[in-house]
């Protein structure tokens, strides 16, 4: 059943619900495509249906847009629907905060934070889902847009998908990229391997049936014989190996046979190899070794009827299930077996993540050699997903602080005059204070004002020795100045005043009465409705001498308010 028949049949199930708000919420929003904006969640909900994911994860991705694009708050969301929906929800929202913009070093950054993020693993499939679905359309979107988001999900999100295991999903996230990035090879592959498709894939239908009849004479009955065709992604990294010579790619269009066990597979091969002759060294048994994602399968290269090269792929239908969504078919098993429909919470995905590191893992000792893994394994944890926060700027760069690590701390690793000169932030738009401790995925805008300096008060809270530092030398360069008598000793005051005849005048005269003299005025005008503001530079810093004047001013008829600043030295 579609999401779409659900809804309708079951209207106060929670997809039902979902449905509803998410169509009415954005009602009249259109794609760049033209086409209403629900379509968008409403193909992710479907895609999810797919992957035989929970009702949960089907409502969070109906759900997905509405908190940041329509005029329906979080709280009514979480009212409607509980804190697991809006969990899932949440999850979603952060990672599309960041943006990835091709740079090196932003990769591994991005592809751990997204881990980190996903603790329950339903938020990555919902954002999977949404990529597929906004890849399938990106054609509508400008070309700069296009290369930019075809670039993420080719070095971000089909890896990651690759990652935890789900095959098809990350070849076809890889496929939907390649035009984009690669229009002019897009083409000539297209050209070119068309007609070596049809032909490869001719021949197969051709033999399948002799295949099948080996496999009977031995007593096997396949569950299976299909064709798979490789994917152009893939093909095009294949054939830069080979010379671009498509002639030598045998697995092209590869014969897969699904049958009942493990034995079975086993036994399959032994069939096939008895009555054609297999290619040396081409023998894959990755089932007593699984590829460091888990993918197991047998495979061979025969030569087969007429002295061709066949690729021939063995496995069973759990196996081959696995291959293709992975992580996402072993998360469906679990559920079915504890019990089936109750979705679970994020708590209960332990289990699930504990995966995920044993992926990782695996992944990190094939990559890196000779660490040890599980030492190594350990100070990540440690290091990335329990101590770690991962905050994100305004233009989707990403900052990892230590837990506990706030505005100010965030401030200082961005740039040092950005801490110094800080005066406010915004997490995910609204102000917090500088003392607030950041969270994994949160927004952080920093707010600055020239000439400002570090307070000593930011000592009690900061976390990181980065911060620490600049604060502290900022107190000492600060006392320094205030010591330095050879400095210039000023103060600014600030007059605002109205616009009345003789008011200038009249100041000028009462600093004079108290014997100080006047550097610098000026006049400050910056708006109609606001009022004017007379800004005088004193020859010096005697707090009591000022304060005692401050008082004098605002007595002044006109003086609307006064206050004074101490310059610091240049
Ligand atoms: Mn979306």
């Amino acid at each position: 059943m579609t999401v779409k028949e659900t809804a309708r049949r079951f209207p106060q199930s929670t997809i039902g619900r979902a449905y509803r708000v998410a169509e009415q919420a954005h009602a009249g929003q259109k794609r760049l495509s033209g086409d209403p904006y629900f379509t968008h969640p409403l193909a992710i909900a479907e895609i999810l249906s797919s992957w035989h994911l929970d009702e949960a994860s089907i409502a969070a991705g109906l759900l997905h847009d509405v908190v940041e694009d329509t005029k329906i708050t979080r709280e009514e969301l979480l009212k409607e629907f509980g804190p697991e929906v809006m969990f899932l929800v949440d999850g979603v929202t952060k990672l599309s905060r960041v943006k990835y913009r091709g740079t090196e070093a932003q990769v591994e950054n991005l592809r751990k934070m997204i881990l980190a993020l996903s603790q329950d693993l339903r938020v990555l499939f919902v954002k999977l889902a949404d990529r597929m679905h906004n890849m399938r359309t990106l054609k509508a979107l400008p070309p700069q847009k296009q290369k930019r988001i075809a670039l993420e999900t080719d070095e971000i999100y089909a890896p990651l998908a690759h990652r935890l295991g789900m095959q098809s999903i990350a070849g076809e996230l890889h496929d939907l990229a390649f035009p984009f990035l690669y229009p002019k090879e897009d083409r000539w592959l297209k050209s070119t391997a068309a007609a070596h498709y049809e032909s490869r894939l001719g021949y197969l239908k051709r033999i399948a049936p002799q295949i099948e009849e080996t496999l009977n004479r031995h007593g096997i009955t396949p569950l299976s014989v299909d064709f798979r065709a490789k994917r152009y992604a893939s093909l095009y990294q294949k054939l830069k190996r080979y010379d671009m010579n498509i002639e030598r790619i045998y697995d092209l269009v590869a014969l897969r046979i699904i049958v009942s066990d493990v034995t079975t597979c086993y036994a399959a091969l032994g069939a096939i190899h008895q009555t054609w002759r297999p290619l040396p060294g081409r023998i894959k048994d990755y089932i007593a070794m699984p590829k460091p994602n888990g993918y197991r399968s047998l495979h061979t290269t025969i030569i087969g009827p007429e002295q061709k090269f066949v690729e021939i792929q063995i496995r069973t239908k759990e196996m081959h299930e696995e291959n293709e969504n992975g992580i996402a078919a072993h998360w469906l098993y679990e559920q079915r077996k504890s019990g089936g429909v109750i979705p679970k919470s994020p708590k209960q995905l332990t289990e699930e993540v504990k995966w995920v590191q044993q992926l990782r893992r695996w992944q990190e000792k094939y990559q890196g050699g000779n660490v040890d893994s599980g030492e190594f394994l350990e100070s990540m944890k440690i290091d990335f997903l329990k101590d770690r926060i991962f905050a994100i700027t305004p233009h989707g760069d990403i900052i990892i602080l230590p837990a506990g690590a706030t505005p100010v701390d965030f401030a200082y690793h961005i740039h040092s005059e950005i801490g110094d000169t800080c005066v406010g932030a915004k997490v995910n738009d609204r102000f917090v204070p500088l003392s607030y401790e950041l969270q994994s995925g949160e927004m952080v805008e920093i707010l600055t004002q020239k000439n400002k300096k570090p307070s000593q008060d930011w000592l009690k809270f900061v976390r990181t020795g980065i911060a620490r530092d600049h604060i502290k030398a900022a107190a000492k360069a600060k006392r320094h100045a205030l010591a330095d008598k050879r400095a210039p000793i000023r103060t600014e005051l600030k007059v605002i005043i109205e616009d009345r005849p003789g008011l200038s005048k009249n100041i000028a005269v009462v600093i004079a009465r108290s014997h100080m003299n006047i550097v610098s005025r000026e006049l400050v005008v910056t708006g109609k409705q606001t009022p004017p503001i007379e800004r005088l530079v004193i020859g010096t810093n005697d707090k009591t001498k000022i304060e005692k004047l401050i008082g004098k001013i605002k007595k002044l008829p006109g003086v609307r308010d006064a206050g004074y600043e101490l310059l610091p030295s240049e």
